[in-house]
């Protein structure tokens, strides 16, 4: 990997419950992210996986601050964020942007597109004049793949809301994008052109991407590396090569047992693991993944395990970290 760009320790966001008879005391918490630690490389992709309510989309959220973290550290480019102030915090999203999932819901279905894009280049001050604003913004359509024409359209007059989603994020030359499941609210049609428009993207303009989604084919598809999350925690982190093919951990073992295989006359036997996932308010002892894991042992509901190096930079947090072949 190349210099880390992106250096995330120990990120933690417990939310409390309030309860009690006043309704007005903290009775709990929920561990949404719970001790995350990675890294993202200048013009990386790092895959954020796992089952919905994983911690994966407050992770991303917490990497620009929109949600605060209640422990840990960022260190984007050598810059602590968290001990900035709003000025400076503001002045450094320029450089660290998000793609939500659902476009129509996070562009103001009131603004025109030309306006929509160049609100972060108002905001950074980074055009001298409407002349100057306009070409920037023609010049961000055409690089996502559309035209002046749409400029003065709205962003629900056609089906490309996630290419003004994205034009608007680089419009500010930023240097990491946080994509939370930029495509599976799209056709998969669609899904194909977004996932080819962001690599292009990112060829061109050298730009990291924490890209979250449980969709592990387009995972694969767009990845360098993936890290896999159960219950707030990373449970396994590697090349996306290494993990697809030899995955250390039991919980990755059967996310990928679940996932489509690219060779039609290759079926995989599924793992069905049992119960549901806990609830992040009253998680399980030890390691988390322990009443469903296939090859739990005693020491599993004990002791919680460390990510531990498998061999070339690939970790997994499990006490018996042999690779799991995967089922065919
Ligand atoms: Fe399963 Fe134990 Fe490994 Fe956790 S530590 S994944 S429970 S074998």
């Amino acid at each position: 990997m190349s210099a880390p760009l992106l250096s995330v320790r120990g990120l933690t966001k417990h939310f409390p419950i309030i309860g009690g008879p006043l309704g007005v005391r903290t009775i709990g918490q929920v561990k949404a992210v719970d001790g995350v630690s990675f890294e993202v490389g200048a013009g990386e992709t790092l895959a954020l996986v796992g089952e919905s309510g994983c911690g994966k989309s407050t992770t991303g959220r917490m990497l620009l601050r929109l949600t605060e973290p209640s422990s840990g550290e960022i260190d984007f480019d050598g810059v602590d964020l968290l001990g900035l102030g709003r000025a400076d915090l503001r002045r450094r999203r320029r450089e660290l942007q998000i793609v939500f999932q659902d476009p129509y819901a996070s562009l103001s279905p009131r603004n025109r597109v030309e306006k929509i894009i160049a609100e972060p280049l108002d905001v950074h001050g980074l055009c001298a004049n409407l002349a100057e604003r306009r070409d920037r913004v023609t010049e961000l359509l055409r690089l996502v793949g559309l035209d002046a024409i749409h400029l003065r359209r709205h962003p629900f007059e056609f089906s490309g809301g996630q290419r003004i989603a994205i034009a608007r994020a680089s419009a500010p030359q930023p240097r990491l994008i946080v994509a939370d499941e930029p495509v599976s609210a799209l056709d998969v049609s669609v899904q194909a052109q977004v996932v080819n428009l962001m690599q292009d993207l990112q060829e061109r303009l050298g730009l990291a991407y924490v890209f979250i989604s449980h969709d592990l084919a387009v995972v694969r598809h767009i990845a360098h590396r993936v890290a896999v999350m159960y219950l707030g925690r990373l449970v396994e982190i590697g090349t996306t090569e290494a993990l697809f093919s030899a995955p250390h951990h039991p919980y990755t073992q059967a996310l990928l047992s679940a996932a489509p295989v690219p060779d039609p006359d290759r079926r995989r036997t599924r793992i069905v693991l049992s119960g549901d996932v806990p609830s992040p308010a009253n998680v399980p002892s030890g390691c988390h993944f322990h009443p469903r894991c296939p090859v739990a042992r005693a020491v599993c509901k004990e002791t919680v395990p460390a990510l531990r190096d498998m061999g070339g930079g690939h970790q997994a947090a499990c006490h018996f970290g042999a690779p799991f072949p995967i089922p065919v």
